[in-house]
């Protein structure tokens, strides 16, 4: 059975589909999303929101429901446990640049926001409906799903896949995942521990040889994650066992502390070779996927979902050319390829670093910024690099103001800038 699903087909609800149909649902254009599981995935996966994220929500309506949510992190935390180091950088010093603190929550409370502001504005979001096949002609593509009813065959002017790491559209359409994927594991636990008594900030890097970690709080009733790295050739079944020897290094002994959830997770660097074929496009991590050392893969998918929703509306509504699309899969590829993955690589070695004068050298550039708030600053800007190019001289995102949301009028200083 073929229906006309209208102008675009996101294939994929979690946080970039449903932010990306939210944002083309906001300019007018038709959008109905397809996911192949029953609801929004709870996984323990994105959790803490930059500002240049936390930007993107306020202009797309979504930032108070999701701060409502979410805890305020304050200060990040650069721990060296073996040397004895335990730095603190705070976020005040971007007082009147920015945000002075970063949100902290489930990427499902964000995409479960998007969802229902998105539906609001007539958007459908289709569970239990499993991409199969695609096909494109001149004018439109076509996603074949299987639903609990049996297969249907979807059109629509354009197709998105934001259907994750292992994306099938990507697949589908033979295009290269290139790059590497990482020897190591990580396990991502979420568990009730009040990490701040045991000298933990909101957000924290502990860099060891072996036992190197992320530390995160998540919600203000005590869940916090720790994400910790593992031999990747160990069986991932019995990585529960190997869990408490690990935890030992973080947690002294005695400390009360309960599991809520545990998953262990293969990660990557790669990039499609090209995040466009005719009517069908990539984005988020189907486009680029990163190890999460410094939260930058939602960042970037996030980024690469509001240009591709301004471009494809562009396109759609205003006439522009369809060569705006190539450029869109240029840049964002080039935001991955110079900016996430260089600085998510840099990152992961940092925490796992082995050899001595190296490992000085990373701690001397962290206690620099520790100890200078002009440094501090320069390293707490770095996620507004992955916002990139926004390709359209009027786009909405164009004259981002990165003071705008923190307080100040932002129509007033847009009226300013037009
Ligand atoms: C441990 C960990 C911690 C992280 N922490 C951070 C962080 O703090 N900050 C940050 O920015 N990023 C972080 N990330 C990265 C972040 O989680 C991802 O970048 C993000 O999930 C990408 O969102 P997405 O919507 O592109 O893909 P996904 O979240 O993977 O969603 C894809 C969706 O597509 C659906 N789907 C798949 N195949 C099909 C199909 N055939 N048909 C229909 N639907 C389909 C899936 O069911 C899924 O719901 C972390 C990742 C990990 C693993």
């Amino acid at each position: 059975m073929m229906i006309d699903t209208g102008d675009v087909l996101i294939v994929g609800a979690g946080p970039v589909g449903l932010l990306t149909a939210l944002a083309l649902a906001q300019k007018g254009v038709s959008v109905t999303v397809v996911e192949a599981a029953e609801g929004v995935s709870d996984a323990p996966r994105a959790m803490v929101y930059f500002a240049p994220t936390m930007i993107a929500l306020h202009e797309l309506g979504l930032l108070d429901d999701v701060a409502r949510q979410s805890v305020e992190g304050r200060a990040f935390g650069h721990h060296v446990p073996d040397f004895g180091v335990h730095l603190k950088i705070e976020n005040s010093v971007m007082a009147g640049i920015t945000f002075d603190y970063q949100l902290h929550c489930g990427q499902d409370i964000v995409a479960r926001i998007a969802q229902q502001h998105a539906e609001r504005l007539g958007v459908r979001v289709l569970f239990n409906h499993k991409l199969v096949a695609l096909t494109q002609n001149a004018d439109s593509a076509i996603a074949t799903v299987q639903t609990p009813d049996g297969a249907r065959d979807l059109r629509a002017k354009w197709i998105i896949g934001a259907d994750g790491a292992r994306s099938t559209v990507r697949q589908l359409l033979d295009i290269e995942f290139a790059g590497h994927t990482w020897g190591n594991r990580f396990v991502a636990t979420n568990v009730y521990c009040d990490f701040s008594t045991l000298g933990y900030q909101a957000a924290n890097f502990v860099c060891d040889p072996t036992y190197s970690a992320v530390i995160a709080v998540i919600d203000n009733k005590g869940l916090w994650r720790l994400t910790y790295q593992e031999d990747g050739t160990l069986p991932v079944d019995s990585f529960m066992e190997r869990l408490p020897e690990r935890y030992g290094f973080f947690i002294p002994q005695g400390t009360p502390f309960e599991i809520a959830s545990a998953n262990p997770y293969t990660i990557h660097q790669r990039c499609a070779t090209t995040l466009r074929q005719g009517r069908i496009l990539l984005a988020g991590d189907a486009a680029h996927a990163t190890n999460p050392c410094g939260g930058l893969g939602l960042t970037t998918g996030l980024w690469s979902g509001m240009i591709l929703s301004d471009t494809l509306a562009a396109v759609l509504q205003e006439d522009a050319d369809e060569a705006l699309l190539d450029r869109y899969s240029d840049e964002r590829r080039r935001i991955f390829h110079e900016v996430t993955s260089p600085a998510a690589s840099r990152n992961k070695r940092m925490l796992e670093e082995a050899d001595p004068d190296q490992r000085r050298q990373d701690l001397a550039m962290v206690e620099a910024a520790a100890a200078d708030p002009a440094l501090a600053r320069i390293m707490l800007s770095f996620p507004f690099k992955v916002i990139g190019d926004t390709l359209r001289p009027d786009s909405r995102w164009a004259h981002i103001d990165p003071t705008g949301p923190a307080g100040i009028d932002i129509s007033a200083r847009k009226s300013q800038l037009a």
